[in-house]
């Protein structure tokens, strides 16, 4: 206890505080690649995995949003279309070439599609919509996993499913086919890479008033329904939590959880965010 105390009054008073906030951060030195973070819930995970201590590779198509958050939290920002294997890999290159190595993926970029019957799928819009949301996910798990492998770093592979992978529910016929087959394809992925020290995970939004949910509401709603309605919607439709909607930072903090090596012994896993949405419909049933 004098040890302490003594150390204690050495440090001084601010370097405690550091110290302090320093053990705060949980991802301290990590390199970490984010795909689709130029907004919504890849933009505030990008910016909780910096404000953690992480360096950041924003990977996205909308490169002046991408650009400019790259630049406010210490970011790099480069152009990749998910759809484009070669584009992944520039990504992940970018990180090897920046820090020396990868720790973490966040595989988060993805479209909502449009919705249509069953009966009159336009199937091109289908093979659309599978090579971002779906073969996305391959490319990026595919070319993570390589630098990973390669710098012998024990990484973390998160990729984003939905409750729509689960439940189905109003979304597009190709976005539910495209997130029921990513929780496969981690799990896969996960019993590959054990091994190797790599873990594999998905989490599963639901109801995120981001720009894709708004814009699916005006499908089915009119291009009039407000993001505020949106917000209404989902909080008293879609949670157990007291009207509670799921915000951006919501999911970003679940994203950190699994990227951190807190949860070094979670893989395999596909983490629901959706306020107990799914299990409540599910014990109806
Ligand atoms: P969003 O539209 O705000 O963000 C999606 C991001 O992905 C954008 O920055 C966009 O530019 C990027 N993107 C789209 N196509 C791309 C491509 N081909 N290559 C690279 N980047 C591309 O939507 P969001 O709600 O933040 O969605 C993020 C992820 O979360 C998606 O995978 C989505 O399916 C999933 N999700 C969202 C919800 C929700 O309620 N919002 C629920 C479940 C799952």
């Amino acid at each position: 206890m004098f040890a302490f105390l003594l150390y204690a009054m050495e440090q001084g008073v601010d370097k405690h505080v550091d110290l302090q906030n320093s053990s705060a951060k949980r991802m301290i030195g990590k390199v970490a690649v984010v795909t689709g973070g130029a907004r919504g819930i890849g933009a505030a995970t990008a910016k909780l995995f910096a404000e953690n201590g992480a360096y950041v590779v924003i990977a996205d198509i909308l490169d002046e949003a991408g650009t400019m958050l790259a630049d406010s939290i210490g970011a790099r920002y480069i152009h990749c279309d998910v759809a484009k294997e070669s584009d992944v890999e520039s990504a992940i290159q970018l990180a090897i070439t920046w820090k020396g190595k990868l720790d973490i993926l966040f595989s988060n970029a993805g479209i909502g599609g449009t919705a249509s019957s069953i009966t009159s799928l336009d199937m091109e819009q289908v093979k659309h919509l599978v090579s971002i949301n779906l073969l996305g996910n391959v490319h990026a798990i595919k070319h993570a996993a390589r630098a990973m492998l390669r710098c012998n770093t024990k990484g973390s592979i998160i990729c984003t499913s939905s409750s729509a992978g689960i439940m189905g529910g109003l979304a597009s016929h190709p976005y539910s086919l495209s997130k029921a087959g990513i929780v496969g394809l981690m799990r896969t992925a996960a019993c590959e890479l054990g091994v190797h020290g790599i873990r594999v995970n998905c989490i599963s939004p639901h109801g995120v008033p981001t720009d894709m949910l708004i814009s699916g509401y005006r499908m089915f709603r009119g291009n009039e329904t407000t993001p505020e309605e949106v917000k209404k919607l989902v909080g008293d439709q879609g949670s157990l939590l007291r009207g509670k909607a799921a915000t951006v930072e919501d999911v970003a903090q679940a994203a950190v959880f699994l990227a951190s090596d807190d949860t070094g012994f979670i893989t395999a896993h596909n983490l629901i965010i959706d306020g107990g949405y799914t299990s409540a419909i599910s014990s109806l049933s």
